[in-house]
């Protein structure tokens, strides 16, 4: 096993995926190129549910982050398992609709939604639009009035956690460009203009604290200022709060320093929290929802790539370039992201040269890791970075008119294409 249980390496010494020997997989579908490994997903699914029925009682709902990892494959998977999703774009919501994904199942967020997203979300019927602001609450509900409709929504609430105490947690806190903030007294405004809205039916509350977050106290804190929140609002209004949602971030193990995280440990040590407080304070349970992206897709792919130069500059760095990069992989030069790396058909040799690994863009920020420990390279070889299964092919660009690598999915022994690789024609296809 390397770093997750799926990943292993085989008698001829090269890395396998899902029991599949990649540098085959390599050659069958070229590089570079994004393997997924199906059962993977389907089994952290699983786990997702089971744990939330088992801890917060039957109606409880995990939602696939969309923003992770977007195809039409992944949604049929998705509904497949049971789950629901969340969707942040127009874009979303239509790859969604063109898989088929049941409407009632999905929950649409984003902090400046356009007239456009509202009505397109509400043609399609999808089951709950997350309001960030009070100008966003008075736009569905003018369009629900006009429609004649009454539209589920949820507020988003930034709970107020402290970035400082934690540092991981950016999203949550009352300075943010999602939500209204508890603290600031506009959480509670907007939770009395929403129940005044003829066009909306207010569900519930929505909170989500940041992402590849390790330590459960974060997540614990959240959901005890939310119950907490939940029962001012039933003495205040008289109301009660059906449903709620906490969002995803729970983090994942992407090299050997970062720790293993038990999923459905980390559920039941937060459900604690919330029935714990529902049951003293005589609050109904609401429905949980959890919004996981990372934690369902990031370990279950990797990227293959084919080594071009390798350069040694004497007193200075080792440089392996591979024939991909930022495009496919943003995430080092947006936040210096750790990842591991393995000569993929040398895997079981010692990871005994320090290398920085280079894509080939015009840049010198495209870089995929800095000072990473690897096995000697040379051109040629196959390239392997794990744990790139989530916000890689999601966030992959055409920079220097690079073509996207396909996705490809493997289960049981078998591999398929879920995304075709793009050509040079789909570049130039919206050029007039
Ligand atoms: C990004 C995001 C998620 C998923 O976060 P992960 O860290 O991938 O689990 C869930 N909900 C919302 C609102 C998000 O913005």
């Amino acid at each position: 096993m390397i770093l997750h249980p799926h990943l292993s390496v085989n008698s001829q010494g090269h890395l396998t995926i899902g029991g599949m020997d990649t540098v085959e997989l390599a050659r069958e579908f070229g590089t570079p190129a994004y393997i997924l490994d199906e059962n993977v997903i389907r089994q952290n699914m699983r786990t997702y549910l089971s744990a939330a029925e088992k801890n917060f009682g039957k109606g409880a709902l995990p939602l696939f982050a969309s923003k992770s990892l977007c195809f039409k494959e992944i949604y049929k998977i998705a509904a497949e398992e049971g789950l629901g999703i969340d969707c942040v774009s127009g874009g979303e919501l239509f790859t969604a609709k063109s898989a088929g994904f049941p409407a009632d199942r999905i929950y649409f967020h984003g902090n400046n939604k356009t007239d456009k997203d509202i009505s397109d979300a509400m043609d399609m019927g999808v089951g709950r639009i997350v309001v960030d602001n009070t100008d966003e609450l008075y736009a569905v509900n003018a369009e629900a009035m006009r429609r004649g409709t009454k539209q589920g929504i949820l507020l988003r609430i930034t709970p107020g956690i402290d970035p400082h105490t934690h540092k991981a947690v950016v999203t949550g806190s009352v300075d943010s460009k999602f939500g209204s903030a508890i603290e600031t007294g506009q959480a509670m405004e907007i939770v009395k203009k929403a129940i005044a809205c003829d066009g909306v039916e207010l569900y519930g509350l929505h909170c989500h604290i940041g992402s590849q977050i390790f330590d459960i106290y974060p997540f614990s804190d959240a959901a005890d200022i939310m119950v907490r929140f939940i029962a001012e609002i039933k003495k205040e209004c008289n109301f009660s709060i059906r449903e709620l949602n906490l969002g995803g971030g729970l983090g994942v193990r992407y090299t050997e320093n970062d720790p293993h995280i038990d999923y459905a440990q980390a559920i039941s040590d937060i459900a604690k929290v919330v029935t714990g407080f529902c049951n003293q304070n005589g609050i109904e349970m609401p429905q949980v929802r959890l919004e996981p992206g990372r934690s369902i897709v990031a370990a279950a792919g990797i990227t293959l790539y084919t080594v071009g130069s390798v350069k040694q500059i004497p007193g200075f760095k080792n440089y392996i370039s591979v024939d991909g990069g930022m495009p496919d992989n943003p995430r080092y030069a947006l936040y210096q992201s750790r990842y591991t790396a393995l000569i993929a058909n040398r895997a079981d040799a010692p990871r005994d040269f320090r290398a920085t690994l280079a894509g080939r863009c015009c840049e010198s920020g495209d870089l995929l890791g800095e000072d990473m420990d690897i096995q000697h390279a040379e051109r040629g070889d196959i390239l392997a970075v794990l744990v790139t299964g989530a916000y890689n092919y999601s966030m992959a660009s055409n920079y220097n008119r690079i073509p996207r690598p396909p996705v490809i999915l493997v289960k049981d022994g078998n591999a398929r294409v879920a995304v075709r690789r793009e050509t040079y024609d789909d570049l130039i296809r919206c050029d007039v």
